[in-house]
């Protein structure tokens, strides 16, 4: 199963990714926590990206597009994988079509988790309190950039895959387990 995640910072594409890899044992591509491992490494990489993501902003297309190719490459990958948190702008999603195509992977699900922006601060407020604020981009000066940057950039992705047909929703303002069960109802559905 190869599926992609969507949604705004703090709509819990995360905790359903995990989900997925403890329920379903897929593989989870998180490109934040990539960069965040980066940083912590205290890599070139890392070091070119700490203040992009302490801003809120996204960080280059050619070097996160190169750590996916890579990271899609393992062995790891072959029987699945979840992304989440990428593609984040119609350029990456274009560039993954690419690396699909040349390497023969078909995806087979696009699911973005809907949620009322309204709800989006306290969550990240939460996950920074159960973190012990673990992100330095959670809190609520850089959740407003998050958010600017997720509409310029980022819900065009969604409208980019409902064009090809791919793009399905649920509801993220439902419990967490409520969200897992509309996610599963999708997968078996695309796995008939
Ligand atoms: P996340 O953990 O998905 O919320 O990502 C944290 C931060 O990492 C984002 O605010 C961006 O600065 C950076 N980031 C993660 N994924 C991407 C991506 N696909 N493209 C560009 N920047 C990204």
């Amino acid at each position: 199963m190869k599926l992609i995640l969507l949604g705004p910072p703090g709509a819990g594409k995360g905790t359903q990714a995990q989900r997925l890899v403890d329920e379903r044992g897929y593989v989870q591509l998180s490109t934040g926590e990539m960069l965040r491992a980066a940083v912590a490494s205290g890599s070139p990489v890392g070091l070119q990206v700490k203040d992009v993501i302490d801003r809120g902003d996204l960080v280059s297309n050619e070097i996160i597009c190169d750590i996916i190719a890579a990271r899609i490459e393992s062995p790891d990958c072959a029987n699945g994988f979840v992304l989440d948190g990428f593609p984040r702008n119609v350029a990456q999603a274009r560039t993954l079509d690419d690396l699909f195509k040349e390497k023969s992977i078909m995806i087979d699900a696009v699911i973005e988790i809907t949620v009322d922006e309204g709800a989006l601060l306290s969550r990240i407020e939460k996950r920074a309190a159960e973190t012990g604020g673990e992100r330095s981009d959670d809190n609520a000066d850089v959740l407003e950039n998050r958010l600017a940057v997720y509409r310029e950039h980022t819900a065009p992705v969604s409208d980019y895959y409902a064009k090809t047909g791919a793009l399905r929703q649920v509801d993220g303002m439902r419990t967490i387990d409520e969200v897992t069960e509309q996610i599963n109802a999708i997968l078996d559905a695309s796995i008939k």
